[in-house]
């Protein structure tokens, strides 16, 4: 179905599988697509290597461009299975539609991550906690000034073997100026310039002393959207709490799993609005538990300190923590194949 030109050299023996450092490392090969005259063209597997872009590419721009990250996990017989990514294909095509690209055939996309896995299987990490980041995007490429949607795109894949993300829990500060996302706006989308909007306000968190944000609405800074880019989830009196999805709030996968494998686990979970007053009341009166992250890169992020308008609340000592754990637990065993996947979610590559 595709063009695939294998690399003659790899550099596969240069790494240090133990100690990876998340996002600087490139398997072998990636897969590309040009979407020309109004039509996808043949995709293509080659060696892993830089693009050469004309200045006036519309992407460096205007910023169309929108990604995708998502997983693929060593299973106990030596194979590899991807984790959902049917839902990643779906969500990039939610993102391509909002930012006015053309969607890519989930056929095509699907083939395109099996064979481009096969091919660098070897890179697939064995040990525990790791596994092979993909990076799907799609960016405009017309040469072009002047700001309308571009005619031609391209479609790249490429994978990376990663280790954990954060190591220690995160020290957070809720957001009450800037804004990730507003109603009718593109925080629903993977969208590129959703990233780098976040960059100075987090920059500003972070001279503080605090890793990340916690953001609110944009209308009135009242309730809590998402944790830097992770679904946030809170456990207060024994309850899960997710923030609810919606136009500003991404419509994470991990979320997702997490709350069907907490319903599957007898955990109290509920998805719906969160205040940033119930938060800080929980905080006061002992009954906030647990806050994590949730998110394909750091799968389970723990929180240790929220950052309240006048105060920073110290979360409980995560050894005392039962759900961030069991929720964390769950979603390894399914993913690395030693507990069954009841949902369906591993596809071998
Ligand atoms: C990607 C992303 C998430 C997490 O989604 P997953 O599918 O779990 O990786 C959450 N929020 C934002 C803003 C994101 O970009």
């Amino acid at each position: 179905m595709f063009d695939i030109q294998v690399s003659n050299s790899s550099s596969i023996d240069s790494v240090d599988f133990e100690n990876i450092a998340f996002g600087q490392v490139f398997s072998d090969h990636l897969f590309v697509m040009d979407y020309d005259d109004g039509k996808w063209q043949k995709g293509r597997i080659q060696p892993f290597g830089p693009l050469t872009l004309n200045p006036a590419t519309m992407a460096l721009h205007y910023g169309q461009a929108i990604f995708e990250g998502m997983k693929a996990y060593r299973q106990p017989d030596g194979g590899v299975s991807m984790f959902r990514p049917g839902d990643n294909i779906q969500r990039f095509n939610i993102s391509a539609v909002r930012m006015c690209m053309p969607e890519v055939p989930e056929d095509i996309f699907m083939q395109a991550l099996v064979e481009l896995i096969q091919l660098d299987k070897a890179w697939v990490p064995n040990n525990e906690n790791s596994s092979l980041y993909i990076r799907p995007f799609l960016f405009a490429t017309d040469s072009h000034v002047g700001v309308r949607p571009s005619h031609s795109y391209r479609f790249v894949i490429f994978t990376c073997p990663v280790a954990k993300y954060y190591d220690k829990p995160v020290k957070v500060k809720v957001e009450f100026d800037y804004t990730r996302a507003a109603v009718g706006g593109t925080g629903a989308a993977k969208a590129a310039g959703n990233y780098a909007g976040s960059l100075y306000p987090t920059k500003l968190a972070n001279d503080q002393g605090y890793d990340q944000l916690l953001w609110t609405d944009a209308k009135s800074h009242t309730c809590i959207e998402e944790c830097g880019t992770m679904n946030a989830a809170f456990v207060v009196n024994g309850q899960m709490i997710v923030p609810a999805t919606s136009d500003t709030v991404l419509a994470g996968i991990t979320r997702d799993s997490a709350i069907k494998l907490a319903q599957d686990l007898g955990i109290d979970v509920v998805s719906r609005t969160v205040q940033v007053a119930e938060l800080e009341k929980a905080a006061k009166n002992g009954t906030l538990n647990e806050a994590f992250g949730l998110g394909t890169a750091a799968t389970v992020s723990l929180m240790s300190t929220i950052g309240f308008k006048e105060w920073d609340f110290e979360l409980p000592d995560p050894a005392t923590w039962t759900i961030a754990h069991q929720i964390k637990d769950a979603l390894d065993s399914v993913r690395l194949g030693r507990s069954e996947d009841t949902h369906g979610w591993n596809i071998p590559v």
